[in-house]
């Protein structure tokens, strides 16, 4: 059973990853046609572009290290040694802890 007022670290990652994408969807075609729509120069929605890319490459992988089994402290996104998952496992892969449940 999942619990509601304690998220699993299944959950917390899923919820993550989600907004990752919506923002990466945002920084790649929301952000720049609303900038060119106001008359922003394309070399400096460029810039803009980049700024963001590397901020949202930044925060998802310093936010993806944070969200980390329970029980080994392993992150939910790192797999053999290294980071090979867009999508965290339903199973820690160190520990083999239940992270839908959140406990062993
Ligand atoms: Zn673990």
């Amino acid at each position: 059973m999942i619990q509601d007022r304690k998220r699993s670290p299944y959950v917390k990652a899923c919820v993550f990853m989600l907004y990752l994408i919506v923002a990466l969807f945002v920084i790649m075609w929301v952000l720049p046609s609303a900038l060119t729509n106001l008359g922003v120069p394309s070399d400096l929605v460029m810039w803009i572009e980049f700024a963001f890319g590397l901020l949202w490459f930044v925060v998802g992988g310093v936010r993806s290290f944070m969200i980390a089994c329970p029980n080994c402290g392993r992150s939910l996104f790192i797999r053999h040694g290294f980071i090979s998952v867009l999508w965290p496992p339903k199973r820690c892969s160190k520990c083999d802890l239940n992270l839908i449940e959140g406990d062993a």
